[in-house]
């Protein structure tokens, strides 16, 4: 057998394998795209659980015209140009591999329009086709991603989809979670026309429990521990529920990193352990917190997805978050307050 390099297309559906899950893979990597465009709106349409669409609009920096195509182009992106960029990073992309791995399994149109063009430009791309000729088109300031028939040229990808209501639940958990993220930001969610989650941009303390009460429930915010504790260059913020205020699942547990969330095996461990003395065996606590640290202290591309980070000092965080919780928990305990520990 000769060597031979893949077309694009195939190149790009692999890549996708690894990005584009499900529908609300597509979602979470548009999502994304807004919050690094400088967006504090995003409106999302979807229809049929994203299987027939998922549309999105932001009132972001936009794309210039002539970078249009590039945005489709793999490796292409405007948010790195070196290994230092890469190490520093606080965007949440910088693959430069979302856009064209959606629109090599999906029918994908780009219409962007920065703020002092005349007007917008589109673009489409349906995998094996690339329009790269930008056509006008009278879209405000910002950018819309419109992705049709997800997975209709990868029948083997289609056939693991779940039901549209299951692949819409995804995407409503996952608007819920990225909400948590940025508080600055307004987002509004529609399913076949109805809406379903609308959140206003939250500027102060109380709009942001509002918010949390709002993907947590009431309860949690009336059961919870404000964390506000940082040292030797960590912070961590947010809301930890009480022992008394625990599930059967950890099914309400959201940890975000520079603003990325994250499922790490450090973490979990670090949290359990502060709740080990006060949760009952089996029950599961319930958290929202934000660690902030230094970006050159955490890899974030250790996963395609960026699920996974790895942090540079593996022990400092754990023992910080431990400390943070377990104090904050302790605190709780009139009988358990002893000497204050700088
Ligand atoms: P990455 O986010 O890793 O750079 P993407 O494929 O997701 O890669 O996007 C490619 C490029 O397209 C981005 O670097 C950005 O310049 C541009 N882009 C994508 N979505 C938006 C958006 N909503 N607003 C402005 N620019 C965008
Ligand atoms: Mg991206």
């Amino acid at each position: 057998m000769r060597i031979q390099a893949l077309p694009t297309q195939l190149v790009n559906q692999i890549a996708a394998g690894e990005v584009v899950e499900r529908p609300a893979s597509v979602v979470k990597e548009l999502v994304e795209n807004c919050f690094d465009a400088g967006a504090s709106q995003i409106h999302l349409d979807i229809e049929q659980g994203g299987l027939r669409q998922i549309r999105i609009r932001d009132n972001g920096c936009g794309i210039f015209k002539e970078d249009l195509g590039l945005a489709l182009s793999r490796h292409a992106t405007s948010k790195i140009s070196s290994l230092a960029d890469l190490e520093q990073v606080l965007s949440m992309g910088f693959r430069g591999e979302a856009l064209p791995s959606i629109s090599s399994v999906a029918r994908l149109s780009l219409i962007s329009r920065t703020a002092d063009a005349a007007c917008a430009w589109k673009v489409s791309a349906d995998g094996s086709e690339t329009e790269l000729d930008p056509q006008p088109d009278p879209h405000p300031p910002g950018t819309t991603v419109d992705v049709r028939d997800l997975f209709y040229n990868t029948p083997a990808r289609r056939k693991f989809l779940k039901t549209e209501k299951t692949e819409f639940a995804h995407i409503e958990a996952l608007i819920q979670k990225l909400a948590l993220s940025r508080f600055d930001v307004g987002f509004v969610l529609q399913h076949n026309q109805k809406e379903v989650l609308n959140f206003k941009p939250a500027a102060d303390d109380a709009a942001r429990l509002k918010r949390v009460a709002g993907v947590c429930g009431p309860q949690f915010v009336e059961n919870a521990v404000t964390i506000d504790f940082s040292a030797s260059g960590l912070e961590l913020s947010g809301w930890v529920g009480l022992p008394t205020f625990s599930r059967s699942q950890p099914d309400m547990q959201f940890f975000y990193v520079n603003g990325r969330l994250i499922k790490d095996r450090l973490v979990a461990h670090a949290i359990k352990q502060a709740y080990q003395d006060v949760l009952y065996h089996g029950r599961h606590p319930v958290f929202v917190l934000y660690l902030n640290l230094d970006p050159a202290l955490v890899d974030v591309n250790a996963h395609p997805a960026k699920l996974e980070v790895r942090f540079r000092e593996g022990r400092m965080v754990h023992d910080f978050l431990f400390q943070a919780l377990h104090r904050s928990l302790a605190a709780q305990r009139p009988e358990a307050a002893g000497p204050e520990l700088k």
